[in-house]
């Protein structure tokens, strides 16, 4: 196999030599020869010794490392770190009689930088992040059916439409977490369908719901007002600015029997928690979507979250718990919890931190890739 070659500069293999799996463009010295974006590269130090393979791109995160080693890129390359990904899973009880969804890869953690690829029952719903995981389909789809995933998508990143690589998909499909039922819209929904990487956290909410009415903001389908409401909740409110997201929330309340305790309010989270008196509610969850997706937007980004943070924890009854969450990936567990001290001081309330939430073990990280670990949560209570 004939592979370009990237050049780094003097030094700037240290990243590698920590195993890092990025490169960014400031490192390269030169590229061998015309490269296009996706291809597979070499990445040589300044005397051309190899130090590892991945996919180039143009952007200035220029390559996503998946091998250290001279590693033959091929079908069998993915089908085996698939099939290693699948036993990580079984191995941490995915899938089992309660929950049949979870992430099978999930990148770096998985050593396949740029790719995910979250199961439905039977259904793999693919997402690639680089031009190279892109130009990989073919193998990752028949790796996929190897391991016995006869229905296929891939979910675009942006807006473009999904696309059914093999199988048929329905409008609504229909999935189990922690033993309750939720329909699902793969075809158009958020991310690959559902928010699975707030399992663990939707366990903890429903351990605390019991004779609690929540207010769950952010609500996308509703999945921790039905978590609530299946932990014995008085009363569970799904606040969202989406309605198709609000439909679906209230498809899963009815289909777990939760209707009569169950109400979607369509609203603009922000103004919605700064005018509203929220005294009524004694658990509250925040769970906004990423506010900062790059570096130059985390200013806003954490006034944003101290400002939601700020109004929930001030309106909260007394003795309320407050789960709040941040997907960023450019803000770091130091920040989250620095922005939640400042809307905690703002508020002028007693709070206790009672636990530091993260994403579930179906989304490990790369202990190498730091960046990985993108979901932070506190659960507090408030007096
Ligand atoms: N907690 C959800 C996931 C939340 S995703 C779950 O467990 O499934 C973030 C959600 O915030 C999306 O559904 C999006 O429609 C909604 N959203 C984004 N901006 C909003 C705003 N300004 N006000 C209300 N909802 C908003």
């Amino acid at each position: 196999m004939t592979v370009a070659h990237v050049r780094l500069k003097k030094g700037r293999e240290r990243s590698i030599l920590r195993r890092h799996p990025w490169i960014f463009s400031g490192a390269v010295q030169s590229i061998s020869e015309e490269i296009n974006e996706g291809d597979l590269v070499d990445i040589i130090d300044h005397n051309g010794g190899f130090l590892a393979r991945g996919h180039f791109s143009s952007g200035s995160l220029c390559i996503k490392i998946l091998s250290f080693e001279n590693d033959v890129i091929d079908a069998e390359w993915f089908l085996n770190r698939l099939k290693k990904a699948k036993v990580l899973r079984e191995e941490l009880n995915l899938p089992s009689s309660q929950t049949n969804c979870f992430r099978l890869v999930h990148g770096e953690g998985d050593g396949l930088a740029g790719l995910i690829i979250d199961i439905y029952d039977e259904i793999a719903v693919i997402q690639t992040h680089s031009a190279g995981m892109k130009r990989s389909l073919e193998s990752i789809k028949s790796a996929l059916l190897e391991l016995g995933y006869q229905r296929i998508v891939l979910k675009p990143v942006g807006k473009e439409k999904s696309t059914v690589l093999s199988g048929t998909i329905e409008e609504r499909e229909k999935v189990l977490e922690l033993g309750l039922t939720y329909h699902i819209d793969i075809l158009h929904g958020q991310k690959t369908g559902f928010f699975i990487d707030q399992r663990n956290s939707r366990d903890l909410v429903k351990s605390y719901s019991k004779g609690r009415k929540m207010l769950n903001v952010f609500s996308y389908t509703g999945g921790f007002s039905i978590a609530s409401l299946a932990g014995g909740g008085t009363e569970a409110v799904s606040l969202d600015a989406s309605a198709k997201a609000l439909e679906l929330a209230e498809e899963n309340a009815a289909l777990n029997g939760f209707s009569e305790r169950h109400q979607a309010i369509k609203a603009d989270a922000v103004p919605f928690l700064e005018s509203n008196s929220l005294d009524e509610y004694d658990l509250i969850v925040l769970d906004p979507p990423a506010f900062a997706k790059h570096k130059s937007a985390r200013h806003n980004a954490i006034q944003a979250y101290r400002r939601i943070n700020e109004a929930a924890i001030k309106g909260i009854a007394s003795g309320g718990i407050l789960f709040t969450f941040s997907c960023s990936q450019v803000i770091d567990r130091q920040m989250f919890y620095d922005t939640i001290i400042s809307a905690a001081i703002q508020a002028r309330r007693e709070v206790k931190v009672l636990y530091h939430l993260r994403q579930p073990e179906d989304h490990p990280v790369n202990i190498f890739h730091p960046e990985g670990e993108y979901l932070k949560g506190l659960v507090l209570k408030i007096f």
